[in-house]
């Protein structure tokens, strides 16, 4: 059985690190940020970080060929032998043709790709509040989830980190680089055969509902275990018929 990727596409804020990391553990697969990625190079000082880091802290775009490098890199480890998710790669063009190229080279499945769509203002608030868990990666936010304790994590204890480019004038210079540049690629995806957009204005859990079940709906992938019963309760209802033979 072929390997399969998934894409999740969305403006910053749109919750794409939060539903990759859950649907991640639920299908047993990794994870995979190029956001995360950048921002641990540019603590070690790689040269790739160094590439990174003022363009990240000024909501830009870090050159394609920075992130081809990391990205090749980090899916030929093992962990990604059954498949991956991605969160924030591809975010443009040459960037999903690239991917494209490295699946094939790969013997992997044509991508499923799901695009959470979420109103502007609602996308702001969802940047600006966030904090993140800096031992577990667990994702808050101020306005709509709060942690118990304040700068402390629920479920591991460790500080939570508010991004340095999440401050009001980087997320909207982050919005202007995604409509310019990434927005492009729901088309490129829309009509190919696997492709589903989510009401991403819904609660988490609502639209975390509709990305398994379109995962499942394509199910080369394989689930490691848990709960299959939240999938079961199904939401969205249009979801796309493609499947491979
Ligand atoms: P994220 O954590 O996905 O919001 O990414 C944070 C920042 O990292 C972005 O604003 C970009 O500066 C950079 N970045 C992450 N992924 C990519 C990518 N695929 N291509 C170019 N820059 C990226």
């Amino acid at each position: 059985m072929k390997p399969r990727a998934v894409i999740l596409l969305g403006a910053p804020g749109a919750g794409k690190g939060t539903q990759a990391r859950q649907a991640a553990q639920r299908f047993g697969m990794p994870h995979i940020s190029t956001g995360d990625m950048l921002r641990e190079a540019v603590k070690r000082g790689t040269p790739a970080g160094k590439a990174a880091q003022g363009l990240i802290d000024a909501g830009g775009l870090v050159p394609d060929e920075v992130v081809y490098g990391i990205v090749e890199e980090r899916l030929s480890l093992p962990d990604c032998a059954k498949g991956f998710i991605l969160d924030g790669f591809p975010r443009t063009l040459a960037q999903a043709r690239f991917l494209d190229r490295l699946l094939e080279k790969q013997n992997r499945w044509e991508p499923l790709a799901l695009n959470i769509q979420v109103d502007q203002e609602l996308l702001i608030k969802r940047a600006a509040g966030r904090l993140t868990c800096s031992l577990g990666g667990e994702i808050y936010n101020t306005y709509f989830k709060p942690p118990k304790k304040e700068g402390v994590c629920d479920v591991d204890g460790g500080a939570l980190i508010h991004r340095s480019d999440d401050n009001e004038e980087t997320i909207r210079q982050r919005q202007a680089a995604y409509q310019k540049q990434t927005e492009p690629l729901i088309d490129y995806y829309r009509h190919r055969p696997y492709f589903h957009s989510v009401d991403g204005n819904a609660e988490p859990e609502a639209i975390a509902r509709q990305i398994w079940a379109f995962i499942e709906d394509h199910d080369h992938l394989q689930v490691s275990g848990g709960d299959r019963t939240a999938a079961a309760q199904r939401t969205d209802g249009k979801r796309d018929s493609g499947r491979d033979a």
